[in-house]
């Protein structure tokens, strides 16, 4: 590689090239948004050294035309400068490579100490040979006179160690941005060895630029979705921390269209514009993330936005047009950085615990409270996903209880709804309000309702044996395993694997909305209900009932929710009205459940409305599974009598 030039030689196209080519990077740096890593500072100090190498080179070469009297001080000093940054350049390579290889401290020690030796010993051997006057020098005529030169010689001892350091630890960078750093490299060597062959010397700089342009756009990008103007959610970690670290406080909005959500689904066009310009138009500096498909939330400083309770009072508002024009459903979660939160980069759960106990259609604002609950969920989330993982299919965590129903015909206990708790180490009993939608929403449900069967048969099969009265109980079911495709096959499975009768176990489910799962549902029951599996209408009266749908499903039984009984209490009409519908599905051959009897009132008006099953506390609340005893009556006794 010639590294022999004359400065008449010289053009400035390399330098200039360089200059212009930082301020790219530097305008694209403040537009785009860059993870702040310890890396991305090394980075940026890279390109400040590089602009600085090249501002000086041009500076010197152009005061050199401009000297007359033979004094080149002045160009000896700036092109030490000029190798100093340079050297300082490579130097922070090295550096650069050691924090994206994450060395450990004993690999990264003799590295960093042979680097700066080598650093040093240039230097000094360039500011010794310009003294002793045997380096670089230039006559009274101005003419170069080269002498000794030990740049390249560090130059190839610096790209010796870079190489080492990329080739001995290749494993610990991803490989495709290696295949990057190894591709720009080559392409400076080449560029070196073309300005050699010209007698050129600007293009050095060029060379050293290359890499920091491939690490721009290989390492330090986040790419922005084009469509929404969200970065993807792995920049978040970067920001939160960052931020947290500098005790600055953040402000977020998220926003959360459960209906988009689904896989394959994303927003709308209208709706991907709304939140561009939403994003952009509010909060100064913000970022928008995009969580999922149907889930994007939007983080600002708090101190670039003093007056951002006004503008999120402006965004809702806004907010309220769109939705108008829109009409999806939505849920809106806003509230200021947490330490715990930050600690744990968590915010992304955080919000979705949130999401797990607001209604649809809301605004919720976060309150300091709201960390203990989010504790209190992750701490669930992990049993839910520890008792998944384990596999034990009578796991001791899972409780099934009881709820007796009174059978008016038999005038007996002999049938009863199980429902589920989780006992919890160190936080004793957790009712299903807490943790059904979690595990639904985290796809745990199914491995639940296998569990609470098993006992639930299990139980029965004791009771049978001890020669108890059992006609069947129920178990709920929540439609999301419905739709998944071994549902059918596991429940027939753990039903026959106990050896009770099918009959025995009934299947509550709740109404749904959807076309699709109607079709699916009618599927499903029908395969269970030829092996003699009943069926039960859950919480029936609490949605909006499409009556031609739940007909042309083969229910058994309609369960009739508190809130219909309630109803029943408030006027005749309401009385009449549940009354006719309990009739009616009695007249169709379908057995009415009451549930939620808690008084003698509650009661005698259900036994007046078609009622066939009546459950409530006041017979009992649920028991453990084993209670049942109690309530159930043994063959050939008589043991219940209607209270
Ligand atoms: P659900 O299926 O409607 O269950 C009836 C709920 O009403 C039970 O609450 C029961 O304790 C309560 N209840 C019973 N009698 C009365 C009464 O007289 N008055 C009042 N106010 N309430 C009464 P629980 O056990 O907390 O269960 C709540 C919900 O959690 C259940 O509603 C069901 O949707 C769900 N769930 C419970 N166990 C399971 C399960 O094993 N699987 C699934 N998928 N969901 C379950
Ligand atoms: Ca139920
Ligand atoms: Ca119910």
């Amino acid at each position: 590689m010639g590294v022999q030039y004359y400065f008449d030689n010289y053009s400035p196209v390399g330098d200039i090239t360089v200059v212009g080519m930082c301020l790219v990077i530097f305008v694209l740096i403040g537009t785009s948004y860059v993870k702040k890593t310890k890396a991305f500072g090394v980075y940026l100090n890279i390109v400040i050294y590089l602009f600085l190498a090249a501002l000086c080179d041009l500076f010197y070469h152009t005061i050199y035309t401009f000297i007359t009297d033979g004094n080149y001080t002045l160009v000896y000093v700036m092109r030490l400068i000029y190798h100093a940054l340079l050297f300082s350049n490579l130097l922070l390579y090295v550096v650069y490579i050691v924090v994206l290889e994450r060395l450990e401290r004993d690999k990264k020690l003799p590295v960093m100490i042979l680097s700066t030796l080598v650093y040093v010993a240039v230097l000094v051997m360039d500011v010794v040979t310009a003294i002793q006057g045997k380096g670089f020098r230039l006559d009274a005529s101005g003419k170069t006179i080269s002498g000794k030169n030990y740049f390249l010689l560090g130059y190839l001892l610096f790209m010796t160690i870079i190489l080492f350091l990329l080739f001995a630890y290749r494993k610990r960078v991803f490989r495709r941005v290696m295949l990057g750093f190894y591709g720009t490299i080559l392409i400076s060597f080449l560029v070196l060895y073309a300005q050699g062959r010209h007698g050129q010397s600007s293009f050095t700089v060029v060379s050293f630029l290359f890499p920091a342009v491939a690490m721009l756009y290989i390492v330090h990008s986040t790419p922005y979705d084009i469509e929404t103007g969200s970065v993807s959610i792995k920049a978040l970690e970067d920001m939160v921390q960052y931020n947290h670290k500098r005790n600055r406080t953040l402000i977020y909005m998220s926003l959360y269209l459960p209906d988009m959500d689904e896989e394959g689904r994303s927003f709308t066009e209208a709706l991907q514009d709304t939140i561009r310009r939403f994003s952009a138009e509010y909060f100064k500096e913000a970022v928008l993330f995009q969580v999922s498909n149907g889930h994007v939330v939007l983080f600002a400083r708090e101190s670039k936005n003093p007056d951002y309770e006004r503008k999120v009072h402006d965004i809702l508002a806004a907010f309220q047009i769109e939705y108008e024009k829109f009409r999806f459903d939505y849920k809106i979660v806003m509230g200021k950085s947490i330490r715990e939160i930050s600690e744990k980069n968590a915010y992304v759960s955080f919000i979705k615990s949130i999401h797990q106990r607001m209604r649809i259609n809301n605004i919720y604002f976060v309150k300091p409270e709201d960390v203990a609950t989010y504790e209190e969920y992750e701490y669930i989330l992990n049993e839910l996903s520890d008792i998944h993982k384990k596999g034990d299919p009578l796991d001791e965590r899972v409780l099934a209880y009881c709820q007796p129903v009174f059978n008016l015909k038999t005038g007996k206990y002999d049938t009863a709804e199980a429902l589920m708790r989780l006992n919890l180490p160190g936080k004793g009993m957790i009712f299903p309000d807490k943790f059904i939608p979690l595990a639904e929403a985290n796809g745990y449900i199914h491995n639940l309702t296998e569990i609470i069967l098993r006992k639930t048969c299990e139980e029965i099969k004791n009771l049978i044996r001890e020669e108890y009265e059992v006609n069947r109980i129920s178990v709920n079911v929540s439609m999301l395993e419905m739709r998944e495709e071994e549902f059918t096959g596991d429940i027939s499975r753990i039903i026959a694997e106990s050896g009770i009768p099918e009959g025995s176990i009934a299947i509550e489910i709740t109404e749904s909305q959807s076309e699709n799962d109607f079709m699916l549902l009618k599927d499903k029951i029908g395969v269970l209900k030829n092996k003699g599996i009943k069926f039960y209408l859950d919480d029936f009266g609490t949605g909006y009932s499409n009556m031609e749908r739940i007909l042309e499903l083969p229910f058994d039984i309609i369960k009739f929710d508190r809130s219909l009984v309630l109803a029943s209490d408030a006027s005749k009409r309401s009385e009449k009205m549940v009354g006719s519908l309990a009739s009616m599905f009695a007249n169709l051959e379908y057995s009415v459940l009451y549930e939620g009897i808690e008084t003698q009132g509650d009661e005698e008006r259900c036994v007046n409305m078609s009622a066939s099953y009546l459950q409530g506390y006041k017979y009992s609340r649920p028991v453990p599974i084993a209670e049942l005893r109690n309530f159930f009556s043994k063959a050939g006794k008589n043991t219940c009598i209607f209270q």
